[in-house]
């Protein structure tokens, strides 16, 4: 089941969407609404648009992608196919390469790989505006800012902020109904100090939607933080102490927060970069 539209901030909305628990955010200005992320695929994105178009009494004038990942950018042609302006991180059309690309033509060719996917009529779709500096856009009549962020939860994280009212999108970089997910394209090692960054930009008071779940505030992306930098100093320490990939062994605590499959993921981008130099 589908939520209802949850007001974050005046004039700002989230709206959590199954499959995944997906935060969609709608920035309503005095001449139209700014969609944050897409979903899954075309027939998710329509969604969005049919709940905005009987709950708001505007036009959408843009929609943002928090970072590249499929569940939320895979509907961006529904957008692009109305020629509204999707914006995103200028590495998007990269990480698609790299990463949604390979595994959009793997579930094409094995559908069975990964039944939940509906992707046959997914055509990628990169933003149309890419970003590779803080930007301030008002396409409603209302500031947004973008943020393209340090390398994190992937390199196409992108935060928004809507100043006016202090709420913060923050896509994937921050979860709330579970753990940070890692795979698909992380930085585990530079993802605490992509937040501490971030912090430096936030105010106590602030509202920040995650990407998947319940609003937070600043503690909890302290915390969150915190966290990452645990996984991400043990597994440096692994690497530094000559341990192969497959052996490493993440202490206890860690697993109490993460799934093995999550860790594993972490260890594999790590060394990854690590042996990048
Ligand atoms: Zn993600």
């Amino acid at each position: 089941m589908n939520g209802d539209w949850i007001r974050v901030g005046r004039g700002v909305f989230q709206r959590r969407y199954q499959p995944l628990d997906i935060s969609i955010g709608v920035v309503v200005g005095p001449t139209g609404l700014v969609i944050v992320d897409t979903r899954g695929n075309p027939a998710e994105a329509e969604e969005i648009l049919r709940d905005v178009a009987e709950d708001f009494s505007l036009p959408v004038v843009a929609a943002v992608d928090t970072h590249a990942h499929y569940d939320h950018t895979f509907g961006n042609q529904a957008f692009v196919a109305r020629g509204i302006p999707v914006y995103g991180h200028h590495r998007i059309p990269h990480h698609f390469a790299r990463h949604e690309e390979r595994r959009l033509e793997k579930v094409r060719n094995q559908p069975e790989s990964e039944p939940d996917k509906q992707w046959l009529d997914v055509e990628l779709t990169a933003p149309t505006m890419l970003v590779d500096a803080r930007l301030r856009i008002e396409p409603g009549g209302r500031a947004v800012e973008l943020l393209p962020l340090p390398p994190g939860h992937t390199d196409t994280d992108l935060a928004i902020l809507v100043p006016d009212a202090r709420v913060w999108f923050l896509g994937d970089v921050i979860e709330q109904s579970g753990p940070p997910m890692f795979g698909s394209g992380s930085f585990p090692l530079e993802w605490p100090e992509a937040l501490r960054s971030l912090l430096q930009e936030i105010r106590a008071a602030d509202v920040i939607v995650p990407g998947h779940g319940s609003v937070v505030d600043r503690a909890f992306v302290e915390t969150q933080a915190t966290q990452l930098q645990a996984v991400a100093d043990e597994i440096r320490a692994a690497h530094d102490a000559g341990v192969a990939p497959s052996d490493v062994r993440l202490g206890r605590q860690l697993h109490d927060h993460w799934p093995d499959s999550f860790l594993r993921s972490a260890v594999r981008d790590a060394y990854a970069r690590l042996s990048d130099g």
